[in-house]
């Protein structure tokens, strides 16, 4: 079998901050790091592939820093990375990375047909959790979305079976190879790296593809591929914390303090009742 993982470089969210006369992400001196999701996604991979056997090709697309995250895929235990990086891509908005990626996926297939891709739930920075299915509905791929576990794989029958999350509870579902998977944190502790893997990580080959290696059409591919275009960003207020009662020290003294604040406070007793409705 043949598994692809799609990793995405994503700044350190925690750290973003977004330029109020530009409204645009500040991403100069902002860390990157391979988005979590992804990371649960070739945990995975490698699991499955220690279980039936398989080779785990991890794929990016990125700038050519996008490497490093391709560099951790490989220390934890992927087979080759593919680092797809050309000017054209830039601007991409989520139509244009799912049709980027599915013809990647494709030019990996004519080599070694590929049977399970893996991807996040979502970048944690876009957030759009579009990509994935994005790249399913591309390469008619069955769409297992939200799974939180991969119950088995029949290679004989070639379908397997997962569970994914839904609201209240989950599903078991059952389908046909080849699949998407796209994955909750839920799914697996990633593995550390040895010291070894980590080491020879640093030598290992990553293979860089352009528009023209993977027969991408230029008009579909970047920002000329892009129908998305966003009109502003901007950060949430921050509103200062209100009042608390702890009814944990006792709903008496709770509700006495509460009372007590409503009544000292008329513009915050007015704010409070009209979120209440009253
Ligand atoms: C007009 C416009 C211009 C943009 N320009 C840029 C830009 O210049 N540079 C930039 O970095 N972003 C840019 N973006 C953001 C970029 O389009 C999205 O980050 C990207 O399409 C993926 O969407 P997402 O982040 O919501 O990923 P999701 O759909 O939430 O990701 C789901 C999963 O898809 C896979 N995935 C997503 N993206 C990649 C990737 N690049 N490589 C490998 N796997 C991936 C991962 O497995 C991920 O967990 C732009 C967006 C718009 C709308």
């Amino acid at each position: 079998m043949h598994f692809a993982v799609c990793i995405k470089q994503v700044p350190d969210t925690a750290e973003v901050k977004i330029d109020p006369e530009t409204n645009t992400l500040v991403r100069a001196g902002v860390e990157s790091m391979a988005n979590p999701y992804d990371i649960t996604a070739l945990e995975e991979a490698l699991r499955l592939k220690e279980k039936y056997g398989a080779k785990v090709t991890v794929l990016s697309m990125g700038p050519p820093q996008a490497d490093s995250v391709l560099r951790q895929a490989l220390s934890m235990g992927a087979d080759d990375a593919v680092l797809l990086s050309d000017r054209a891509f830039a601007g991409a908005d989520t139509l244009a990375t799912s049709y980027t990626l599915s013809k990647a996926i494709e030019t990996l297939g004519r080599v070694e047909p590929v049977d399970l891709v893996l991807c996040g739930k979502q970048a944690i920075d876009g957030d759009t959790a579009q990509t994935g299915p994005g790249i399913a509905a591309r390469l008619a791929l069955t769409q297992f979305t939200y799974v939180i576990e991969v119950q088995w794989i029949d290679l004989h029958k070639r379908r397997l079976q997962v569970r994914r999350k839904v609201e209240g509870g989950f599903e078991v579902i059952l389908g046909p190879l080849p699949a998407l998977l796209s994955v909750e944190l839920e799914l697996a502790t990633p593995r550390r790296a040895s010291l070894p893997m980590l080491i020879n990580s640093f030598r290992a080959p990553v293979t860089v593809w352009n528009a023209e290696t993977i027969g991408a059409s230029a008009a579909l591919v970047g920002i000329k591929g892009s129908p998305t275009w966003v009109k502003a960003i901007a950060s949430p207020q921050v509103h200062r914390a209100g009042p608390r009662w702890d009814a944990a020290q006792g709903v008496r003294p709770a509700v006495t303090a509460a009372l007590d604040t409503l009544f000292s406070d008329e513009d915050f007793a007015a704010g409070f009742l009209k979120g209440w409705k009253v």
